[in-house]
């Protein structure tokens, strides 16, 4: 069998369309027999296809294909749609999102750095941040927005680290402002930007150093794989991070990789109709009486709307709502009783609508007087908005607040 570069990949440019980068950006063709759909490659080893030399074949990015925690065939198709869509040098796959983020903050860190946060993150994430103290970085969590991350980088640093729509507020950040003062300051920016997506902005066309995701989220998007992904704008940094990758065993399996490269074919359409529909959802949500605030960059008051039609490519403000509730964790605990349709249940991202109980789950690590500051109060729900009808959700949240 001979795999190669599709005829149709052969002829991608640039210009390609996103969806069309989405469905054939893998690369894979079988020229011997026809195939043009992965499949999924369960070896962990391979014989060198040169028997003469004993060479192994080699990745674009300069690795040997031999063992499957460094390469297999099935990952680096999925890895090949991602440099793509990112407009990316080059892109990794791992086992997870957090596998993502610490094999790359390992592969980066140095006694004495200075890396710059925000303090309201995803809560495992924060949580890492904290224990990187133990390896004598510098740590300093500063208030998630764009005017305080751009002060706190008037001060040399070295990394940056946020996430482009805080979880579970959905405060929207100014990359490309920020990705300038971290150049200033000397700090390479670290976008996670699992809750907005490629379809909605790609932080490496702002300069960032390195984009990542919880591929679990969007990308895969059916709530049945855990997966991340990173993505560099030049080989060397990539080739850095595979090797923390390869070290710490972090690689995603060839069988979950065939998941995500299937769900990201229909990213774009994915998030177009989730996101309308969460538009739908915030807007009855904001006048409901039993609701008391409402978080939705989309919506024409919040004031994060402005920002989010500075720096995102379309119209779009994605498929998460958080809102907050009168009556606090009564009124919570009861509406998370009551849904139907939608399921009780953290995480997002998926055709399944999910409401999770923000401040007991992923913003757990958050101190309880840094919380209620930020919004996370006992009285917020963060709603991920999926694939149902959405008069079915809204009926669905209308019966659960009425409860
Ligand atoms: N980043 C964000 C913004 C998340 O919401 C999550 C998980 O919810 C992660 C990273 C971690 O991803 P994973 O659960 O795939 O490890």
């Amino acid at each position: 069998m001979v795999i190669s570069k599709g005829p149709l990949a052969r002829i991608m440019e640039d210009e390609e369309g996103f969806h069309t980068k989405l469905v054939h950006g893998h690369e894979y063709y079988d020229e011997e027999r026809g195939y043009f759909i992965p499949p999924i490659y369960m070896g962990v080893i391979c014989e060198h296809p040169d028997r003469e030399t004993g060479q192994p074949r080699m990745t674009d990015r300069g690795t040997e294909l031999k063992y499957a925690r460094e390469e297999n065939v099935t990952v680096e198709s999925l890895e090949n749609v991602m440099a793509k869509i990112e407009d990316a040098a080059d892109a990794l796959a791992y086992a997870s999102g957090m596998g993502a983020i610490g094999s790359l903050l390992l592969s980066m860190i140095r006694p004495g750095m200075r890396i710059v946060v925000p303090m309201e993150e995803y809560g495992t994430t924060i949580r890492l941040m904290e224990d990187l103290r133990k390896f004598g970085v510098v740590v300093d969590e500063v208030w998630p927005d764009t005017k305080s991350l751009v002060d706190a980088l008037s001060r040399p640093a070295d990394i940056v680290f946020l996430e482009t729509m805080t979880n579970p507020t959905l405060k929207v950040l100014d990359v490309r402002e920020i990705s300038k003062a971290s150049r200033d300051a000397g700090a390479k920016l670290i976008v996670d930007n699992t809750f907005v997506t490629p379809y909605l902005y790609r932080p490496l066309k702002d300069g960032a150093y390195t984009v990542l995701h919880s591929a679990t989220k969007y990308l895969a998007g059916h709530n049945d794989v855990l997966a991340g992904v990173s993505a560099f704008p030049e080989q060397g940094t990539a080739r850095a991070a595979w090797e923390w990758r390869r070290m710490l065993g972090s690689t995603l399996s060839a069988f979950n990789a065939y998941l995500v490269l299937r769900g990201l074919k229909s990213l774009g359409i994915r998030l177009e109709r989730e996101s309308e529909s969460a538009m739908a959802v915030a807007e009855f949500l904001r006048d409901h009486p039993a609701v008391k605030n409402i978080y939705y960059p989309g919506l024409s008051d919040s004031p994060y709307k402005g920002i989010a039609d500075r720096i995102f490519e379309r119209r779009l403000y994605g498929a998460v709502v958080s809102f907050e509730l009168k009556g606090g964790r009564e009124s919570v605990l009861r509406a998370l009783r009551a849904v139907r349709v939608i399921k009780s249940s953290p995480s997002l991202g998926g055709t399944e609508s999910l409401l999770t109980y923000a401040a007991m789950s992923a913003s757990g690590p958050i101190a309880p007087d840094v919380r209620e500051k930020l919004g996370i109060t006992d009285g917020l729900l963060r709603l991920s908005v999926g694939l149902e009808d959405v008069d079915d959700l809204i009926e669905d949240l209308d019966l659960a607040l009425k409860a």
